[in-house]
């Protein structure tokens, strides 16, 4: 068992976003030094930690330097400098994701290639150096996707008809085929340095169609038993086949035919795990703390049954922001409100979210639909 709790360890997260928050918030409870590393002074955790630094995650010598004041180091975001990373890990930082396997995730391509090789059901692929080198003859419809920097939708590109060949995304790319989609779910995963596995319950995920992120999620799934148990298995052999320490979220496709596709992992916490703040008995944050701190992982079950809502900027509204209605969302048994802090609002930016807990999932989902139009995030 390691040194972690203890005010004299030292736990260094890049990035103080949401989810960097909502990991400071799991962590103080217990007694530990958190060091936070964002570019914007005004991040949502900012203020949650012992020392707060301004500087980018993707900079060499930020990370480097950043890296030397702390005995273990996470993230929570993906688009960080993995070398850096590398190089503090060989110093003797204890650095979770490994930067081995964060250097994988970070390149979609590198990322299917991997499942193929560890025989984890994924749709076909081919890889390209960039849109010039895609045959216009590829059968149809078919998915673009960017090997890195793309998120929330920002780096796909679903081509339906020969037409959306004249507007594909710039850079190296792969083309997938295209999954007849029965149902989105995501399962999030959880190792030990030790080598002890949990995973939580399906969630079943509903996105935006303008804004392609997630604006509905509802746990547990409605998928069959059986299919829940094959998709926590999925889950538990991808996090295995890594050999990550930390939080995979395994984002999966359930086709129409009820075969499990892995679409995408992420090795940190998870928009498809904010529900468990308030719906498991341990929450994803405080999950991965105890993962990378090499404490006893936490009972994943559900309470209760759950829908989380993304809090998105309305359309329209750019500026400082200004929230309404969050006296009906607050007057509302049994509903959570997050909201993040971000100063600034934009068209479906995740400004917070809300978790309302049912009696039923059919309940929650009620209860949640009544909600969604009270709340607004305007400028
Ligand atoms: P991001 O990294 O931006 O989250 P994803 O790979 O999750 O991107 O893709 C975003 C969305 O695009 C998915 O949630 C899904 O709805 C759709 N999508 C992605 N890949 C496929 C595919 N192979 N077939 C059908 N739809 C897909």
């Amino acid at each position: 068992m390691s040194q972690s709790i203890g005010s004299t360890s030292t736990l260094g997260i890049l990035g103080a976003g949401q989810l960097g928050k909502m990991l400071a918030q799991a962590a103080s409870p217990w007694d530990l030094r958190l060091n936070m590393l964002d570019p914007s002074p005004q991040a949502p955790a900012a203020h949650l930690c012992e020392s707060f630094v301004v500087g980018d995650f993707r900079d060499e010598q930020t990370v480097l330097a950043f890296g030397k004041s702390c005995d273990v180091l996470t993230l929570e975001i993906e688009q960080v400098h993995a070398g850096a990373l590398a190089r503090l890990e060989a110093d003797g930082k204890q650095v979770y994701p490994q930067p081995s396997v964060l250097k994988i995730i970070q390149d979609k391509g590198l990322q299917k290639q991997f499942f193929i090789e560890h025989s984890l059901p994924t749709s076909p692929f081919r890889l390209y150096n960039g849109p010039e080198d895609i045959p216009r003859d590829r059968p149809l419809p078919c998915v673009q996707k960017t090997r890195t920097e793309g998120y929330d939708g920002r780096g796909v590109k679903i081509l339906r008809t020969p037409e959306d060949f004249n507007a594909l995304l710039p850079g190296a790319c792969l083309i997938e085929d295209a999954v007849d989609i029965a149902v989105e779910i995501a399962v999030i995963a959880a190792r030990s340095p030790s080598g002890e596995i949990k995973t939580y319950d399906p969630v079943e995920m509903s996105f935006h169609p303008e804004a392609n992120l997630v604006e509905f999620l509802a746990a547990p799934a409605r998928i069959s038993p059986e299919q829940a148990a094959e998709a926590r298995a999925l889950a538990e052999a991808t996090i295995e086949a890594f050999g990550l320490v930390g939080l995979l979220a395994v984002e999966m496709f359930l086709d129409t035919r009820g075969t499990l596709l892995i679409n995408e992992v992420a090795p940190r916490p998870h928009n498809s795990g904010h529900h468990t703040i308030e719906a498991c008995i341990t929450s994803q944050y405080q999950q991965h703390l105890r993962a990378i701190l090499d404490l006893p992982l936490g009972d994943t079950r559900l309470r209760s049954p759950a829908v989380m809502l993304n809090v998105l900027g309305e359309e329209g509204f750019s500026g400082p922001v200004v929230y309404s209605g969050v006296e009906h969302v607050l007057a509302a048994p049994s509903a959570y409100l997050h909201l993040y802090g971000k100063t600034e609002t934009r068209p479906f930016r995740k400004m917070g979210h809300l978790t309302v807990l049912g009696e039923t999932l059919e309940d929650a989902i009620r209860k949640a639909r009544e909600l969604q139009p009270l709340l607004k995030v305007h400028a």
